[in-house]
């Protein structure tokens, strides 16, 4: 039988659309319509279940899913025995302790005894372990910021990424926790064909995200400006060079780091360098 890997991403929030954007950019092909929880893809060996980003640690611990993935808040929260396969970069936020704007805050020993409003318990009570603090956890699985102000704990822990949600409810945040990104995640027994599909799916994430930092540049210089170009595009190693159909002139061609590329654009004017052209580049194979 023809093994196929199981992915399990989230079916609707703030990870979804980074989670399968990751592998259409891999050239997997699967229909993801609106209610499906299940789907096989049509060019590459995976199955995609679509399941609450809080069951996706479980289900990969236990091997109904190969691989998932999740924010490393829940990753961490759930604790479960999975490998940790990539960090992907996508759904950056951060969990933060916040009180009531109207208090005054000095350092985290002022959590002694008060209780604190969380979906994070296990990565709070770590927090709190750490720096000494004996405070009362109150689990609760939503609308954590309301908790202050109907009287339900004196202080939140919680996910914030522009600080909008809390400023409406009357807090501000005074400790960072945890910073969390998107995590794959693996079963640590996969078999050696699931393994060897895996292995494809990191190899074409890794040429995605290297052509992702970087721009293919075409420009066009007198002859003469070579040598001080490529200084300016240290990512330049080796240039291809063609001549132009002008006397004199050449278009130089090369993969550089777009931030060496906008660092030194008007040095690269100076120096000589015409019609310019950054182009972005698909993938890159090594
Ligand atoms: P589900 O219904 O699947 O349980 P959820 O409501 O628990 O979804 P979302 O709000 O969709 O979760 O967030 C999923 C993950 O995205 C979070 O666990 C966190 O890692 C990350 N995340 C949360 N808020 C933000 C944000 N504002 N910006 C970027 N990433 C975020
Ligand atoms: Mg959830």
């Amino acid at each position: 039988m023809n093994e196929v890997l199981r992915i399990a991403v989230q079916k609707s929030g703030r990870l979804s659309e980074d989670s399968l954007n990751l592998f259409k950019e891999c050239g997997i092909k699967f229909d993801n319509g609106a209610g499906k929880l299940k789907a096989t893809s049509s060019n590459f060996p995976a199955e995609f279940l679509f399941l609450r980003d809080d069951d996706i640690p479980g289900y990969v611990e236990d091997g109904v899913a190969d691989i998932g993935i999740v924010g490393q808040n829940v990753h961490v929260e759930t604790s479960k025995h999975v490998n940790e396969v990539k960090l992907l970069g996508f759904s950056k936020c951060r969990l933060s302790i916040a009180i009531p704007r109207s208090e005054t805050y000095g350092s985290v020993k002022e959590l002694e005894g008060k209780s604190i409003a969380t979906s994070y318990p296990v990565i709070l009570g770590n927090f709190l372990k750490d720096n000494g603090v004996t405070a009362h956890i109150h689990e609760i699985s939503g609308s954590v910021e309301i908790a202050p102000s109907i009287g339900l704990a004196h202080a939140v822990c919680d996910i914030v990424s522009s600080g909008g949600t809390l400023l409406s409810n009357g807090l501000k945040e005074v400790e960072v926790i945890f910073r969390s990104e998107a995590i794959m995640i693996g079963y640590p027994n996969l078999s050696p064909e699931k393994q060897n599909i895996l292995n494809q799916i990191l190899f074409r994430i890794d040429s995605v995200q290297r052509a992702k930092n970087r721009k293919y540049v075409v420009l066009n210089t007198k002859q003469e400006n070579i040598a001080l170009i490529r200084q300016l595009l240290p990512g330049m190693k080796a240039p291809s060079i063609l001549p132009l159909a002008d006397e004199g002139w050449v278009s130089m061609h090369s993969v550089i780091e777009e931030q060496d590329f906008w660092q030194n654009i008007e040095k690269l004017r100076d120096a000589g360098a015409e019609g310019i052209l950054v182009l972005p580049i698909e993938k890159m194979i090594f």
